[in-house]
């Protein structure tokens, strides 16, 4: 049994690593493992498997996948930045990753991951250009149109087969299709839904003192004025109306969670992961994440463990390999290498493989005998109705009578 562990959300952000929350030894895993549902195939070891449209070499992967997809009923999937980079928004670590980027647009010292860190608000010239890269953030999520892979994790949503997704994405790309739908602010107590943003989203901005909550206007952020709280301002003025002393005016930010900082979600993401947990998740995806964050990176740990003890599988989808720590040790059962947005195709195109009829094999008994009986012949000539069915008939009648002459020929001679 998966010793179902409470994951505090507050250090999501935090830099520093966090200890494995280990709860199956993989020897003891390798003991108690029966895959049910069964799939049809699965890699005795996680050798990686490079992700391809144009041939079926990999078709043990696509099955495997494919069986996943059509039988596993609890899915818990893990995404960040790489999902929506076919959408035309950068990620954040890779070569062309908004850091390095921010590093030389705004010509930083460190990486430009200090410009998602809570110091950004300690200086006009970091508060300045934090209001220009959400802007610019903002502004691409607006035009970006969902992509195949959002789309496949709405379809398994709707199938009833997604117990939860968790995004590690500002983008907010996910929340607007069906079944994948979020709550801001996230509920303590279930229900629960769908989609849990792990960092916020830059859908809504939020009062840092009043806790006002409102649709993200770009306008409102712009150089490094801060700006302030009408629901704050409004408050006061009537205070001072009535004679009381002021309270203060709080500032709006963009409801995203910062490295360093509190998480305002974290309570009701513990909750809603413990209850994942315990729900026993039977299959798992980690999809365009380097998981570089603590509370992520234990998040996959113990749904693994859980998905694990319930015979299920854990995928890892990535153009990068997974994280060789030996926390995750055992962790993936197959790992795919490439874009995401491959997926939908590969198991598409295994789908069209399995339900075409294979080619040059032997026709059956059954199909012999009616052949050879002529009734396909004449099965044919009754159902044509129009005069090119008819000439149709006809070639294929003389066509049959031409062999039958050959054969006979053949046979006298
Ligand atoms: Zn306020």
């Amino acid at each position: 049994m998966v010793r179902s562990t409470i994951v505090v959300m507050e250090d999501l952000m935090a830099v520093e690593s966090s200890a494995p929350a280990t709860t199956i030894s993989p020897a003891d895993r390798g003991k108690k493992r029966k895959r049910n549902p069964q799939l049809p195939w699965c890699p005795s070891r996680p050798s990686p498997y490079k992700l391809c449209t144009d041939n079926a070499a990999d078709e043990q992967y696509a099955e495997t996948l494919h069986g996943m997809f059509r039988k596993c009923r609890r899915i818990i999937v893990v995404v960040g930045a790489g999902i929506s980079v076919g959408a035309g928004i950068p990620d954040f670590r890779s070569s062309r990753g908004l850091f390095r980027t921010m590093k030389d647009d705004f010509k930083l010292k460190g990486s430009g991951q200090s410009m998602f860190d809570s110091s950004v608000y300690q200086d006009e010239a970091t508060t300045a250009m934090f209001h220009s890269m959400v802007n610019s953030l903002h502004s691409l999520s607006q035009g970006a149109e969902v992509t195949k892979f959002h789309q496949l994790l709405s379809q398994l949503s709707m199938e009833r087969r997604l117990l939860r997704l968790y995004t590690q994405n500002v983008d907010c790309l996910e929340i607007s299709l069906s079944g994948l739908e979020t709550a801001v602010p996230l509920p303590v107590k279930a229900p629960w839904p769908k989609t849990i943003q792990l960092h916020g989203g830059l859908q809504k901005m939020v009062c840092a003192k009043c806790g006002w909550m409102g649709t993200f206007d770009p306008k409102l952020f712009q150089g490094s004025r801060i700006p302030e709280c009408t629901e704050c301002k409004e408050l006061d003025s009537v205070r001072e109306v009535v004679g009381k002393r002021t309270q203060g005016v709080g500032r709006l930010r963009p409801r995203i969670v910062l490295y360093n900082e509190f998480n305002p979600d974290g309570e009701a993401i513990g909750k809603v992961t413990s209850a994942d947990l315990k729900a026993r998740p039977d299959g798992m995806l980690v999809v365009g994440t380097s998981l570089k964050v603590p509370g992520v990176r234990r998040i996959v740990k113990e749904m693994s463990s859980a998905v694990h003890a319930a015979s299920g599988m854990v995928v890892w989808i990535n153009e990068e390999d997974p994280p060789a720590a030996k926390m995750f040790e055992n962790c993936f059962d197959l790992i795919l290498k490439g874009d995401c947005q491959d997926i939908p195709c590969i198991l598409e195109r295994w789908e069209n493989s399995k339900s075409r009829p294979k080619r040059g094999l032997a026709p059956s008994k059954k199909q012999k005998a009616l052949e050879d009986a002529g009734d396909i012949v004449s099965s044919i000539a009754g159902k044509a109705k129009s005069g090119r069915d008819r000439k149709i008939t006809d070639v294929f009648k003389i066509t049959k009578m031409a062999g039958e002459k050959e054969k006979r020929v053949k046979l006298e001679n």
